[in-house]
């Protein structure tokens, strides 16, 4: 039988992360998965700094800029986007986004939701028909005719299914190993007829508005061969689950999706609170409206969402905590507002070349509710974008979300 060949697409903090994650794991199920993880890098020159573990001032390497793969496959760390960790050497990066994905089954999308639809013009006539994705990428793809998870997106755009990985996972502590739990969404149609795993709902992820049919659906997919090892819910936590990384899987690819999505909006409210030194109750006021207006998001626009899955898992109230606690945006937010300047001059020069989610989400979110006249729904939501617009203060937030009797 065969073996299942995996690429992570994408390297940046939580790309390379994950691929650790899952370089570690093939290594454990080598009747399931090829020992080689391919890794796609977005190539650019970089040194490395001082303070990496790989600098030696004797070594030609330090003196000079190097392509980025070429520093990550010599000295096994990631110099730029994940300093100080040591990155398995079954892990393989590759700076050539076609080539990575060569006989490759199972494709890992994890880069910034901004990249995702180039990504995807270099992956198109390039993969095995028959591959499954998972989309580990947090935020969602607006336009006139609606809003569409990535998933959905990327499965419909490469013809293949594609199930989601989102939860409360600040990628530096996964790295170090320490421990957390995430999520993972992952109910294709049952066109592999060993599939195991019985899908719980007709539709995994439309829209109300007949955007998108459910993924999966629209697309013809193309069975798995039988002499490949079933993708089951069983295979699919061996490629994700470590002792320090404990994954649960539902069948919920919307809500999932929406919360990794939304939860970086609530975070850059979390931000402003925090950034004007009112503490932790503020901070805790905006987090139970974003939760609430998450939930609503997602009954509202996505037919098959469960509520549950915003209340109850690590896609949704964990990432609102740690996210609200820890994470960049929250972070971003809240030192633009004791400096006075913009989140994204602060995302410019603190981040490293790292990128924010939640302002983009904040504006496309917004399009797509005014387009719907739904803005007033979701005060916490529309305030946000409208304090990044300057329409409104971070001041401003505790009368943007009062609901008044
Ligand atoms: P990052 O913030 O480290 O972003 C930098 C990455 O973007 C680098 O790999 C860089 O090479 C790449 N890049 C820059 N310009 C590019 C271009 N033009 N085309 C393609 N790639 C380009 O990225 P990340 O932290 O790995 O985030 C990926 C996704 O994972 C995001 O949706 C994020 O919300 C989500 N996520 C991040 C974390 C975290 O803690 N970092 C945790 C969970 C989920
Ligand atoms: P930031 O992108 O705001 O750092 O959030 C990371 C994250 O998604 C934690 O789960």
């Amino acid at each position: 039988t065969k073996r299942h060949r995996v690429t992570v697409v994408g390297s940046g903090n939580w790309g390379s992360t994950i691929a650790k994650v899952v370089a570690e794991n093939v290594l454990e199920f080598p009747n399931l998965f090829e020992s080689e993880v391919q890794m796609w890098v977005h190539e650019e020159q970089v040194t490395i700094p001082k303070s990496s573990p790989s600098y030696d001032p004797a070594s030609e390497l330090c003196t000079k800029e190097q392509p980025l793969s070429a520093l990550i496959n010599t000295v096994h760390e990631n110099v730029k986007y994940l300093p100080g960790i040591k990155l398995p050497d079954n892990l393989v990066a590759n700076p050539n986004i076609a080539d990575s994905v060569k006989g490759s089954t199972i494709l890992i999308f994890n880069l910034p939701h901004q990249f995702i639809k180039k990504a995807c013009d270099g992956l198109e006539g390039h993969i095995v028909p028959f591959a499954r994705g998972i989309s580990c990428i947090k935020g969602v793809e607006v336009s006139q005719k609606g809003v569409r998870l990535l998933s959905d997106m990327i499965g419909e755009r490469l013809g293949i299914y594609c199930g989601a990985l989102s939860g409360a996972n600040i990628a530096s502590e996964i790295a170090q190993g320490k421990w957390s739990e995430t999520t993972v969404a992952y109910d294709p149609p049952a066109v592999d007829s060993r599939h195991p795993t019985p899908r719980h709902s007709p539709t995994t992820s439309s829209t109300n508005l007949g955007m998108t049919p459910a993924n999966g659906e629209k697309i013809k997919l193309q069975a798995l061969p039988s002499d490949y090892p079933p993708l089951s819910h069983e295979n699919m936590k061996h490629l994700f689950h470590r002792p320090y990384f404990h994954v649960r899987i539902v069948s919920d690819v919307a809500g999932v999706s929406l919360g990794g999505a939304l939860k970086n909006i609530v975070a850059i409210a979390a931000g402003y609170v925090d950034g004007l030194g009112w503490g932790d109750n503020a901070k805790a006021a905006v987090m139970r409206v974003g939760i609430l207006e998450e939930v609503k998001f997602g009954q509202m626009f996505f037919s098959t969402v469960k509520a549950s899955t915003f209340t109850s898992e690590s896609c949704g109230v964990a990432d609102v905590i740690t996210s609200c606690m820890g994470g960049r945006n929250f972070r971003c937010a809240k030192m633009a507002t004791e400096r006075g300047v913009s989140i994204a001059e602060v995302e410019k020069n603190e981040l490293n070349g790292q990128v924010l989610q939640g302002t983009t989400t904040a504006k496309e979110v917004n399009d797509f509710l005014s387009s719907q006249g739904k803005e007033k729904e979701f005060p916490l939501f529309t305030a946000v974008y409208n304090i990044l617009q300057g329409k409104n203060k971070p001041e401003d937030i505790p009368s943007l979300i009062e609901v008044k009797d």
